[in-house]
């Protein structure tokens, strides 16, 4: 049997082993998925047991997306950019990382390439995930304008200066509610790369009362527990178009099953099932 598995802490209820499980059955793949709970101080000694116990793969959520870099043989060039490894490969005893998420991203984004391009964006949050969103927005969907806010500004300077080009402007928002709803106007896509609507807080949205969105607005919300945020019910009300978390999620587990095991994740099952564990 081929061994898989999540690193996290805490590793909570990871919709992963769910998805890849089901992946391993429906394909006939003999292999087991498994949530592992890894504190920062057992990380190291995890990833030399992932060795000699022969992984084929893992994943790697928080905290240990940067940190994780330091143990593994090689990783990719968008890895490098953005920092941070969400799967890891084993190959002739080497360990490979990768970063999907940007794939996840990119995938979700996709059909709303053409608005997005040329047009502003708002991203709330500075932490791992909008670092990969930066790196999608900035080196491929190419927008004119982003407008980067979150509670810590300078995470936000250093995020900004990291992923600046020529052609792509970096503007940092104070979390100010009357800064954010001026800017409101002109822009097209927001995304939310904070927790805040997170089960099981889940009366809370980064958009200030007041802000009056419309149906020129795309609004994409990392969170996927629950399905519709706030945000996202905030967005649907003012005829905005919304994308939730799932499809990204969905498309991250699919990119890492295809680098493991070269095979296509079944998407619609996957979709079917975990659809149903979110709905109860
Ligand atoms: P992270 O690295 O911890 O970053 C979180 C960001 O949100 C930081 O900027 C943090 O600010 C800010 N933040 C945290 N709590 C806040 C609060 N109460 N009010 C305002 N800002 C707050 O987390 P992450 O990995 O980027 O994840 C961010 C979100 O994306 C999570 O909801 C996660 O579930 C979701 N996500 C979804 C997927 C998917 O596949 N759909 C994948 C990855 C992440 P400070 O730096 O000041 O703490």
């Amino acid at each position: 049997m081929k061994h898989f598995a999540v690193i996290g802490h805490p590793i909570g209820h990871s919709l992963s082993p769910l998805m890849h499980n089901t992946g391993f059955t429906q394909l006939g793949i003999d292999a087991q998925y498994e949530a592992m709970d890894v504190t920062q101080e057992n990380l190291a000694s995890t990833l030399q047991q992932f060795r000699n116990e022969n992984f084929i793969g893992f994943n790697v959520t928080v905290p240990h997306k940067q940190a994780v870099i330091q143990f593994l043989d090689q990783i990719s060039d968008e890895a490098k950019v953005i920092g941070a490894v969400n799967t890891v490969h084993q190959k002739n005893g080497k360990l490979f990382g990768y970063n999907t998420d940007v794939i996840g991203i990119l995938k979700s984004l996709e059909p709303f390439r053409n608005k997005i391009q040329n047009a502003s964006c708002l991203v709330f949050g500075a932490g791992g995930a909008s670092h990969s969103v930066m790196f999608v927005l900035t080196q491929n969907l190419k927008p004119k304008k982003i407008f980067l806010t979150s509670r810590t500004e300078k995470k936000s300077e250093s995020l900004a200066n990291a992923f600046r080009t020529l052609d792509v402007e970096i503007k940092i928002l104070p979390t100010d509610s009357k800064k954010i709803i001026g800017a409101i106007e002109e822009i097209t896509l927001i995304v939310n790369c904070t927790p805040l609507g997170m089960f099981p807080n889940i009366n809370a949205s980064p958009l200030p009362d007041n802000t009056r969105l419309n149906h020129h607005h795309i609004v994409f919300d990392l969170i996927y527990r629950p399905l519709q945020t706030l945000l996202l019910r905030q967005a649907s009300a003012a005829n905005a178009t919304t994308i939730g978390g799932l499809e990204m999620l969905i498309q991250q587990g699919a990119a890492a099953f295809k680098i493991w095991t070269g095979q296509e994740l079944p998407l619609s099952v996957i979709q079917s099932t975990l659809l149903k564990e979110l709905s109860t």
